[in-house]
């Protein structure tokens, strides 16, 4: 067999979980490797105990991550395990990941260490940040960089990644070319960021390179009562009314000088581009902002914006008095100035404190009285989630007001189809969304794969094997 087939294990119509291999004789590639986001859904509700020795067969068993010959070590599998385990595959594989949100990287740490990583050099220095504060995946392996622009091959496919514009940094898309032809991934990706021109550079760069099929989310896609046609057509342009990651820091602060009590946030701090944002909004709203000290980990290492304080929580407190600060946390209290509630309280309306969904019991110890709390793209990011809920009994309990303060990490439906169009792909194949039917090209054809079914990519075509 020489012809390059395509796999797709994840992520069709789901949101993230994106898994895809593609091979070319014993050479393949398999991108993205994450878990797919559906928090109404989760098994493990914080009450099922995860067993650390048996994650990779238990999350098997669950369908949480995919059933892949060759990357899994052969103690990890079950006994019965129909999988080739990773020690007794003769190709050669290696794992891209497109950027280090959970849905696209959770599971990487379950590979066999001799199946390489990749991530972007940027993805990789989040990831050292992430790590240190105890965020990083389960499972203890090495992951390999790679940088924008420059071409790496995996056996005889070559591999090239593109810098694009996402909620976070270090994203990218990857363009994959094996002797029958090419492909484009674009991870996820967005025009209202604050480096749109990202994605101008993706669409001339991709269009030099080449290639026959592009596979593209589709997040913001929705059925044709939600979604009009109309809304679907090509636009580059800005709406009016969408927020953008550069908009983000004025309406924080706006909303904080207009508050006279204490102004609290909750962001993901994995978007470095609003970590930034909010020290910029502190700033102008005079007000000092404090952040948790994972976060501040992460600012300390990939901000623009040196001045802030660290929080200092219940755990900071008692981990203090009793020694047990680990090694990261000691330095970054001797780096950074810090403030306990205690302090906080004094004066309320002098601060724009960090207040992330699993530290929201710390409220408790704060005056809050005539505060904000501004939801800025934190979890729980919508009803959808049960937490969501939960947040607002915790809220109403202090009676804290809450204002929604954020934008999307992923392009417009305009903006999807703009992208789309430039691209003008032979193949287009459409997903990580819930209606991925939606997005058509422009000449070429719709793709819309199954799981279990090989498709073959041949002669500027994909057809199913
Ligand atoms: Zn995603
Ligand atoms: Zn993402």
């Amino acid at each position: 067999m020489s012809k390059t087939t395509m796999t797709f294990y994840g992520g069709l119509r789901t949101i993230g979980g994106t898994v895809i291999a593609l091979q070319y004789e014993d050479s393949r590639v398999i991108f993205d490797f994450g878990l797919t986001y559906n928090p109404a859904a989760n098994i493990f509700d914080g009450m099922v105990k995860l067993r650390n020795s048996a994650m990779i067969r238990d999350y098997l068993k669950l369908g949480l991550i995919p059933e892949v010959n060759g990357l899994y070590s052969r103690e990890d599998l079950p006994a019965n395990s129909p999988l080739l385990p990773a020690e007794e595959y003769s190709g050669e594989t290696a794992v891209l990941i497109s950027h280090l949100h959970l849905d696209h990287m959770g599971a990487m740490g379950f590979i066999n260490p001799s199946v390489p990583v990749f991530m972007t050099t940027d993805s990789q220095r989040l990831y050292q940040a992430l790590e240190t504060t105890g965020e990083g995946v389960a499972g203890n392996r090495s992951y390999s960089t790679c940088d924008y622009g420059k071409p790496f091959f995996i056996g005889k496919i070559k591999v090239t990644p593109l810098r694009l514009d996402h909620d976070i940094i270090g994203a990218c898309a990857f363009h994959i070319e094996t002797p029958d032809g090419s492909i484009i991934y674009t991870g996820d990706l967005r025009m209202h960021g604050k480096n749109p021109q990202y994605v101008d550079s993706f669409i001339q760069e991709a269009k030099k390179l080449g290639f026959t099929a592009v596979i593209m989310e589709g997040t913001s896609l929705r059925n044709e009562e939600e979604l009009p046609e109309n809304l679907l057509s090509p636009d580059r342009s800005l709406p009016a009314d969408l927020l953008t990651e550069t908009d983000i820091h004025s309406k924080i602060s706006e909303s904080s000088k207009d508050t006279s009590g204490i102004a609290l946030f909750n962001i993901y701090h994995r978007n470095i581009d609003r970590i930034n944002g909010i020290l910029k909004a502190g700033r102008s709203a005079g007000r000092k902002v404090i952040l948790e000290a994972a976060t501040a980990e992460i600012a300390k290492r990939l901000g623009e914006d040196q001045e802030f304080f660290i929080y200092e929580s219940e755990d900071i407190r008692t981990a203090k008095e009793s020694g047990n600060l680990p090694d990261w946390l000691r330095a970054l209290l001797s780096d950074y100035p810090s403030l306990s509630y205690k302090d906080i309280n004094e004066n309320p309306g002098g601060y724009l404190l960090q207040c992330s969904y699993d530290r929201s019991l710390e409220l408790f110890d704060l005056n809050t009285e005539r505060g904000v709390y501004l939801h800025s793209n934190g979890v729980p990011l919508g009803n959808f989630d049960p937490a969501y809920e939960n947040l607002s009994r915790i809220l109403s309990a202090i009676d804290l007001e809450r204002v929604e303060i954020g934008t999307s990490g992923h392009a417009t439906p305009q903006h999807l189809k703009y992208i789309v169009d430039e691209l003008d792909p032979a193949i287009l194949i459409p997903l990580h969304s819930f209606h991925p039917e939606r997005l058509q090209p422009k000449n070429g054809r719709q793709l819309l794969p199954s799981y279990g079914k090989t498709y073959i990519l041949s002669d500027g075509d994909v057809s199913e094997g």
